[in-house]
């Protein structure tokens, strides 16, 4: 097995999970999915929780049992922190670590506390990640529809000798080895996935609508045709390659749409831009935004607040939340 790259269910063995006990910290977007996937698989399942949590009773309605983040992390054999990245180290030193005890697995869905230093586990301990590539909505809705979204898989640290098999157990235990799950390190998952919001996903993405957006209004044009254009369009075009890649987006769209973006986007996306994207990536591979983002939140996040002010106010903004009232399909509209 130790040359396999992909997994299924038939490579991985729920009995590994026999007799442990799964601590789910956090009951978000993917804590709830893993939490109700496990439990359905017949994992025991424990829930960390804040005293305060909104989520609480959610959890419990579902059958969970529900403790406190301390109490949780140490009733787990297999711990799983589901916490938002940043906010990780401060409730690992204050709540998980002590309760973590020799051949304990602790688990994260993204290799950030890992790879930068935030969470350094004793070497007694197993450390892997199974991370969905898909929200934790999605984990939830396509398991109890008898499939499962595909998960990358790595391993750390393996001090009890049987860390791979049991995070193997963990994946399909959410369902993930029914698609497949992939395995790679802390340090290829986290460093791709930043790079990807960044520079494609998130970032490049709302440079782009914005920046198209704003030249066709800077030109004159009816900003309501600027934001149809370069921004609502979007989700045709994205929703085409999901289903069939860029080549299948292509064969959809017109000839006219089609020439245009084989001789115009390499003048929009040139030289500079992958330059740009080379630097990005470096900036990630080094270490320095990942100290960048600890020290932002270090220093109360003001200056990432002032920022989603500022993008709160612009044009492209209030012109969609009035557009989108026009299209009461599009849930949650702004409104
Ligand atoms: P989330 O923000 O949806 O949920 C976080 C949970 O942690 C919430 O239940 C929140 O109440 C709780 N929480 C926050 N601060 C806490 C504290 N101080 N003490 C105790 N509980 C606290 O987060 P998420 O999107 O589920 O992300 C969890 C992990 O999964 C992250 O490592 C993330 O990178 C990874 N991940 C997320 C996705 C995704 O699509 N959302 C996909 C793959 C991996
Ligand atoms: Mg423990």
């Amino acid at each position: 097995m130790a040359d396999k790259d992909i997994f299924y269910d038939n490579d991985s063995d729920l009995t590994h999970l026999d007799g442990k006990t799964i601590a789910i910290l956090g009951y978000g977007s993917q804590g709830h999915a893993h939490a109700l996937n496990l439990k359905d698989s017949g994992c025991e399942v424990v829930v960390g929780l804040r005293p305060d949590s909104s989520s609480r009773a959610e959890a419990e309605g579902e059958g969970l049992e529900v403790l406190d983040v301390a109490e949780a992390a140490s009733r787990g054999d297999v711990v799983m922190i589901l916490l938002p990245d940043e906010k990780q180290a401060e409730v690992w030193e204050s709540e998980i670590r002590d309760g973590i005890a020799p051949e304990n697995l602790l688990m994260f869905a993204h290799g950030f506390s890992i790879l930068f230093g935030q969470i350094e586990p004793p070497a007694e301990v197993d450390v892997g990640m199974v991370a969905p590539k898909g929200p934790g909505h999605l984990v939830r809705r396509q398991f109890t529809e008898g499939r499962g979204v595909p998960c990358l898989m790595a391993v750390e640290q393996d001090a009890s000798g049987n860390a791979r098999d049991m995070v193997l157990a963990y994946a399909k235990g959410i369902g993930g080895t029914r698609a497949g799950v992939i395995a790679t390190t802390f340090k290829d998952e986290c460093e791709t996935d930043l790079f990807g919001e960044q520079s494609v996903l998130c970032g490049g993405v709302t440079e782009l609508v914005r920046a198209g957006f704003e030249t066709l209004v800077e030109a004159g044009y009816d900003p309501r045709l600027a934001y149809f254009e370069c921004l609502h369009e979007l989700k045709l075009i994205v929703d085409l390659m999901y289903e069939g890649g860029i080549q299948g987006m292509r064969h959809s769209i017109s000839n006219t749409a089609e020439y245009g973006d084989m001789t115009r986007g390499k003048r929009v996306i040139g030289d500079e831009t992958r330059a740009a994207m080379r630097q990005i990536l470096a900036d990630i591979q080094s270490g320095e935004f990942a100290r960048e983002w600890i020290a932002e939140n270090r220093a109360g996040a003001e200056s990432f607040q002032r920022m989603r002010e500022e993008a709160e106010g612009r044009q492209v903004e209030r012109v969609g939340a009035d557009l989108r009232k026009m299209m009461p399909w599009i849930e949650g509209d702004g409104a």
